[in-house]
């Protein structure tokens, strides 16, 4: 039996590793989780996918009372600006396509020419809500689609059926330490020291690690939540990492935290603003904005990209300190290796502009309960584990390097060279397909990676790659019961922002 693991790092990735491992199994698995005083976690505001509600359930965590301690909002959608040229916005919401006939409302708004309104505002209600900065909650607490309510309770990513209408920004050094309580109430030995040296046994396994003031930590399993240092699976055991850069160019970022100057003007949603070499996000957490620069430093330098960001996010207020990170972009061959699994930065990560590397950790940590080992080290449920993490992590770049692809931008070099690097195989047979008809399931990236059909279609229409025209049969068919629907839903809309209390209000009524 395996019953004593020990995890390195206590970053998101490690205390949201440990507090699940102890949720799924209890007393009976002992954790141990080493976190260096010194080092750092990456620690920007923090934008999530709506599936981390699953986390928060399986541990039994009340939004009432885990979101006033991590300075938590909600977040129904992002929106891009300036994806399509200066002055454009659409939202990418949390919400799926509604259908008429059997086609998607998408597909209809292409044979009704617009149907009036722009293609997001006409087939989603969550962008009216975002634009009226509306809660998805009402004062009372109950959820305006009322039927999603409710506790998923010990449920994972894999029982997921509905899309819930939303997720959270939070600070993720906040959610760190409030799990951090959670976790050693639950019985995890936490010791802050830095690992100095990894052991291996003689099949180059780990066997301990040596810490400064704590001596050797011993385990069966070691989880490597060491961030982009990668101690124990990259530096100790040398596993291959395959960098994504040849078709995704963003390889650093700068980050500032923004006091808000009025808190009423939260927004319940992301911002995704495209730059001359990147683009900049705006996380609004309760009491302040997390902003960021992420762009290719063959475009820009450090301190360009600093510039540009002070201007946009805190002009004159120069007192704010600047946080530079370098990404690695990219994923291991394996994250499993051995009796050593990498959960967070040191298994993979794609640049923040769909919000997925929370999201990576979560399916990882479920993944790995799926998979736990017993003395055996079966290699089949290993190779399972590293299949369906590579396959998350592969699927998630497709659909950001179609970011990239599908928009016309293509003004600063920057933008010339996202149309000119390599296209992955599956993305150019999708874009080829995109170019004649909507895609369905059976044209979007066939393995779970998070993403569903509605957000291919979503990115392929706000970019402005849209078909060449509606489908053909659609020409064949009544649309009256396609415009009822449009119809209804702009009703429900309007009904809603005038019943929903603004998200500062509902949030502020929390604390
Ligand atoms: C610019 C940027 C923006 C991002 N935005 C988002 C977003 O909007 N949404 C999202 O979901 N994700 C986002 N991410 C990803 C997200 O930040 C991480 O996935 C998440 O915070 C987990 O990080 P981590 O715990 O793996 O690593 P880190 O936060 O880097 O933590 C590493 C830990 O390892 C410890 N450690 C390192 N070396 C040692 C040692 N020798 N001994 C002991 N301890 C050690 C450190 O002390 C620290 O505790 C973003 C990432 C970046 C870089």
């Amino acid at each position: 039996m395996i019953n004593d693991v020990v995890i390195v790092g206590g970053g998101t990735a490690g205390w949201m590793t440990a507090t699940y491992l102890k949720a799924a199994f209890g007393d009976r698995v002992d954790i141990t989780l080493v976190e260096s005083p010194r080092i750092p976690t990456i620690g920007v505001g923090e934008a999530t996918f709506s599936t981390v509600r699953h986390f928060f359930d399986y541990l039994g965590l009340d939004e009432s009372e885990w979101m006033p301690q991590c300075a938590a909002s909600y977040k129904l959608a992002i929106r891009f600006e300036n994806w399509r040229g200066d002055g454009t916005h659409f939202y990418h919401p949390f919400e799926r396509l509604r259908v008429s006939d059997g086609f998607t409302l998408a597909d209809w708004h292409l044979r009704l020419n617009g149907a009036g309104e722009p293609f997001d505002r006409a087939c989603y209600v969550t962008p009216w809500l975002c634009e009226n900065r509306r809660s998805p909650r009402l004062l009372d607490g109950s959820l305006f689609a009322g039927e999603l309510d409710g506790s998923l309770g010990r449920s994972t990513l894999e029982e997921q059926r509905a899309q819930f209408p939303y997720a959270y920004h939070f600070d993720a050094a906040q959610l760190a330490t409030y799990l951090t309580g959670i976790g050693v109430k639950q019985g995890v030995r936490h010791v802050l020291d830095d690992v100095t040296a990894v052991g291996q046994d003689e099949r180059g396994w780990i066997s301990h690690v040596t810490t400064k003031e704590h001596g050797d930590v011993t385990g069966g399993l070691f989880v490597d939540c060491t961030g982009f240092r990668s101690l124990l699976i990259n530096q100790t055991l040398g596993e291959n990492f395959r960098s994504f850069t040849d078709v995704l160019p963003n390889n650093r970022a700068v980050a500032l935290r923004v006091p808000r100057e009025e808190q009423e003007l939260i927004n319940p949603y992301t911002t995704a603003t495209a730059m001359d070499a990147g683009w900049i996000w705006t996380i609004p957490l309760y009491g302040r904005n997390g902003t960021g620069y992420v762009y290719s430093d063959e475009f820009c330098s450090p301190e360009e990209a600093e510039r540009a960001l002070r201007a946009f996010a805190a002009p004159g207020r120069d007192d704010l300190e600047a946080n530079h990170i370098r990404m690695r972009i990219g994923r291991n061959e394996r994250s499993w290796v051995g009796n050593c699994v990498a959960v967070g930065l040191s298994s993979g990560f794609v640049e923040p502009l769909e919000s997925t590397g929370i999201f990576f950790i979560q399916h990882a940590i479920e993944q790995l309960v799926k998979h736990f080992p017993d003395e055996r080290w079966e290699p089949r449920l290993i190779d399972g584990y590293n299949d369906k993490v590579a396959r998350v992590i592969d699927g998630v770049r497709e659909f950001l390097v179609l970011h990239y692809r599908a928009t016309a931008r293509a003004d600063t070099p920057y933008w010339k060279e996202t149309k000119a690097r390599e296209i992955p195989p599956f993305l150019a047979e999708f874009l080829e397909i995109a170019a004649t008809r909507l895609p369905d399931e059976s044209t979007i990236y066939p393995y779970y990676h998070g993403f569903e059909l509605y957000s291919w279609i979503t990115m392929l229409l706000g970019l402005g790659h849209a078909p060449q025209g509606a489908r053909p049969a659609l020409a064949h068919l009544d649309p009256a019961g396609a415009r009822a629907q449009f119809a209804g839903l702009r009703a429900e809309a309007e009904r809603m922002v005038s019943v929903l209390p603004t998200a500062h209000e509902y949030l502020t009524s929390l604390r």
